[in-house]
């Protein structure tokens, strides 16, 4: 069949969750037997959010061809257990870039260059080609119906379902009835303006999902169907749910496939949702528990380590276990010692990060691991601290750190190769002076395990594939060094050292890798899962 496409928007304030109601409507879907996509429209001007700290705007997600995306693509993966790539996600800054480009290049044969049709054929073009595999193509728009960035993506949605025709594109609004405590009532109206916005746009949704904090009476939600021109069925509640994977769950049972399956004409839907209804049971219920001390530094916005908690999740749905995440601020155990923080953990984390700040107290984590015979998974920066713990405690390289925290040591256990070849085969250049957006190795490569070693162990395999995303590499100088003093490089790619194991411990393991991108709730990943099954050994 020709692409169907759904498009997403938002109304009322952000933070709805959005992504998660497309995520979730994008599973169902697929476990209807349908091919889907999904695409995530960003209306803020950057070309990518790469560049972006953290606190601003949560995780940096790495797709597997090397694009730094919104963290909402996680969630589309994770749900819609897919990878996806560059043609995923795209902002406003990205449109205008190409636009501008090509009226430098004549592109435009002398036309005044305009938002229409100019910058929405570009949006049209690029929606087009993220859904041409597609059954159906999911579309969030991301932000709130109002804003003015949000302008173009709206014009190009009506746009495309005056082209396109009715059945091939449905829209969902998904907004917010806030609940009066003292008056002790569900308000409909910021509701009723904002589809009353989209209106004046020239979008009409066809459905509605209502995120509330309470149950939603049938006379609010009839209410909410009369005033914003809705079918009663086609008004769907989204109470906050006990995990995000329940979501699917709770939409199925207020049987949301029935009005878009009549809407886009898709015929009579039967997901199986039996075996992630069987994880999110895990999820909600477990058996057993383990707790994970999670050094970090961002610790203040949880959200920059969104697909690594997402993950310890997967793994412990796939134990049945509870995985309790610990949060451990690597800058109070600088000034406390580590073992006040981590004496109660069955396993120790330490997660990647950028910049000087804190990383003392993740070295003296790690040591703590190593010495205690914790199990212990450092991920990318992680991993370089282990290598520099290592160099400091045993090889006695008392100034042993990583470049990016001096440039001058004579101990660089981590330093920068300035030329390599990247995932699409061409070649990079980085040097201290390069600048900070797309000069880091990032996306999907290659790398080789050792026989007998954890890395092994975990995947069962002697190949694996995982994301990147840093900018510096363990020095390939101290391998001997190190290995003669019991530290293995159990990963390899290309003479890049991608994973370092301890010996005489029983689980150890430091990856250069972000195990956390690939995690998905029915395929957890497999170094964060046998990290977990190690922990809950302890
Ligand atoms: N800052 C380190 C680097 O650029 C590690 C990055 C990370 O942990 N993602 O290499």
């Amino acid at each position: 069949m020709s692409t169907k496409y759904i498009f997403v928007t938002g109304g009322v304030l952000s933070s709805l969750g959005k992504g998660i109601t497309a995520a979730s409507i994008g599973t169902l879907l697929k476990h209807s037997g349908f091919r889907v996509g999904v695409l995530k429209l960003d209306p803020y001007i950057n070309v990518d959010p790469g560049t972006m700290s953290p606190l601003e705007h949560g995780e940096v997600f790495v797709t597997k061809d090397g694009a730094e995306t919104d963290l909402d693509l996680g969630h589309y993966e994770r749900f819609l257990d897919t990878a996806l790539t560059q043609n995923n996600n795209f902002t406003t800054g990205r449109i205008y870039k190409a636009v501008i480009e090509n009226e430098r290049l004549g592109k435009y044969l002398g036309k005044t260059i305009q938002i229409v049709p100019h910058i929405t054929n570009e949006i049209k073009e690029r929606i087009i080609k993220a859904g041409e595999p597609k059954d159906i193509l999911i579309v969030e728009l991301g932000g709130t119906t109002g804003d003015m960035e949000g302008m173009p993506f709206l014009e190009t949605i009506r746009q495309m379902k005056h082209e396109l025709g009715r059945e091939y594109v449905m829209n969902i609004h998904v907004t917010l009835l806030p609940y009066i405590r003292t008056a002790g009532e569900i308000k409909t109206k910021p509701t009723q303006h904002s589809v009353q916005e989209l209106r004046r746009i020239g979008i009409t949704p066809q459905m509605l999902i209502l995120r509330s904090e309470t149950r939603i009476p049938n006379e609010i939600r009839r209410k909410v169907a009369y005033s914003c021109d809705v079918d009663e069925k086609s008004v769907i509640e989204a109470i906050d749910a006990s995990t995000i994977y329940e979501v699917p769950l709770n939409f199925l049972a207020q049987d949301i496939l029935e009005p878009i399956a009549k809407e886009l004409n898709l015929g009579e839907l039967r997901p199986d949702m039996n075996l992630w209804s069987d994880l999110v049971s895990k999820i909600i219920q477990p058996t057993n528990k383990t707790t994970i001390a999670f050094v970090g530094k961002y610790l203040d916005l949880k959200e920059s380590y969104k697909s690594l908690t997402e993950a310890l999740i997967h793994a412990g749905a796939n134990l049945d276990a509870n995985v309790e995440i610990k949060w451990v601020d690597s800058e109070k155990i600088e000034n406390n010692s580590a073992k006040k923080y981590l004496i109660d953990c069955d396993g120790i984390l330490v997660a990647g990060g950028f910049g000087e700040r804190g990383i003392e107290g993740k070295i003296q984590a790690i040591q703590y691991a190593r010495e205690k015979k914790i199990p212990f998974l450092g991920i990318c920066l992680g991993m370089q601290l282990a290598m520099v713990e290592f160099a400091r405690n045993i090889l006695g390289l008392k100034d042993a750190t990583s470049i990016e925290f001096n440039t001058q040591t004579p101990n660089p256990l981590i330093f920068l190769i300035d030329e390599f070849i990247d995932s699409s085969g061409s070649r990079q250049i980085r040097t201290s002076t390069s600048p900070m957006g797309g000069t880091m190795r990032l996306g999907e490569y290659e790398c080789n395990t050792k026989e007998g070693s954890n890395l092994r162990e975990a995947y069962g395999a002697s190949t694996i594939f995982e994301r990147h995303r840093h900018r510096y590499e363990a020095n390939p100088k101290y391998r001997e060094e190190l290995e003669k003093n019991g530290m293995v490089i159990t990963g390899e790619s290309a003479g890049l050292i991608e994973a370092v194991e301890i010996a005489d411990h029983p689980w150890f393991l430091g990856v250069q890798f972000h195990p956390e991108f690939t995690s998905r709730l029915q395929n957890p990943n497999p170094t964060i899962l046998a990290f977990v099954k190690n922990a809950l050994k302890k």
